[in-house]
């Protein structure tokens, strides 16, 4: 159950709808955002809402069968939108279209970066600073001073940034400088990296763990909202199957499966999500044609030199062609 409060509700009003609650053997947690006042109920017993309704300073309830709640689209029907100002929004019916390297790498990649998104029409750029590698010898990222330098170069074109966050101490020294906190597939269920992004009023893009399921990804959704922080959006990034052809299998089937569960915005990560940069285009489109909400692709002025994912990434023509036929089959969804 989620009990909508009125936003100037009085502390005594509060405690006597957790008492009645109580009563009627539901638990409540309660749940302050950027944006509403919620008590979040957990309990299991049949009751008549009216029990509740009339009482002083509740602005709405909802029944929600789901395990994860806050994230639920049965009390939410309307889907949220992420608003990253300038215009800039992650939307349900919009296609956002967020590319750039696997790693920023320096200066130079950054500016000329830059360049290819915005003759392209791309209004966020992605990167990695701190970089999760399988190997500690590979490169790990440029850190803050890397986050700090793209900032100005992004700030200054009017791009906005997506870059993963891996630890909570890194979120207090990048938060001026990011507009969308990525959290990646290997911290999907890093439930103290979780907690702490609630805290935050920045949007937050959860990946699907490399061996999650759509409802693990959902209960990490839940983490973040139910910590205070309501900007949030999903990524399907592949997951590790039995097969070998391809580095992950992107799941195709989560998309509309997730735009059905949740009202949260869903966002499809091609590059990771098969690892060859030959099919990213053709799994770019079906991800659209199967409902999502966005885009994410790595790109790379010249993908053989880069320092990591060079096998999954598009170089600046083919990033230009594919932004092509992503807005066809963009226009084409829609008119269906
Ligand atoms: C990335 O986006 O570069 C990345 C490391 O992604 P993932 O967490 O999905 O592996
Ligand atoms: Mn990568």
């Amino acid at each position: 159950m989620i009990i909508q409060l009125h936003q100037e509700i009085a502390a005594v009003q509060k405690e006597a709808i957790v008492k009645k609650a109580l009563t009627l053997q539901y638990k409540t947690t309660e749940v302050k955002t950027q944006h509403g006042n919620y008590l979040v109920g957990i309990g299991k017993s049949e009751f008549d809402i009216r029990e509740l309704g009339h009482m002083e300073g509740i602005a709405d309830i909802h029944i929600v069968s789901d395990n994860y709640k806050l994230v639920s689209k049965k009390w939410k029907v309307k889907p949220t939108a992420i608003d990253l100002g300038d215009g800039v929004a992650i939307r349900s019916g919009d296609l956002a279209v967020m590319a750039g390297p696997c790693s920023i790498e320096g200066e130079e990649q950054v500016y000329k970066t830059i360049a290819h998104l915005k003759a392209n029409g791309v209004k966020i750029m992605r990167g990695g600073v701190y970089k999760p590698r399988s190997s500690p010898y590979s490169f790990r990222g440029m850190g803050i001073d890397g986050l700090k330098m793209w900032h100005k170069a992004a700030r200054e074109a009017g791009i906005k940034i997506i870059t993963e966050v891996m630890q909570v101490s890194q979120i207090a020294e990048m938060h001026d400088y990011v507009d969308i906190f990525q959290v990646g597939a290997r911290n999907t269920q890093n439930f103290n990296l979780l907690d702490e992004l609630g805290k935050v009023d920045k949007a937050v893009m959860i990946k699907r763990g490399i061996s999650g399921t759509v409802d693990e990804l959902l209960y990490s959704a839940e983490y973040v909202f139910s910590g205070g922080n309501e900007k949030l959006i999903l990524c399907e990034r592949g997951i590790r199957t039995y097969e070998t052809s391809s580095r992950n299998t992107l799941d195709l089937n989560s998309i509309p499966v997730l735009k059905e569960k949740t009202h949260l915005p869903v966002v499809a990560d091609p590059s990771h999500g098969i690892g060859i940069r030959e099919y990213v285009e053709p799994m770019t489109l079906a991800s659209i044609m199967a409902g999502a909400d966005g885009v994410i692709f790595e790109i790379h002025e010249k993908p053989e030199e880069a320092y990591s994912d060079g096998q999954q990434t598009l170089n600046f023509k083919e990033s230009e062609t594919l932004i092509g036929k992503i807005n066809k089959v963009f226009a084409l969804r829609e008119s269906l």
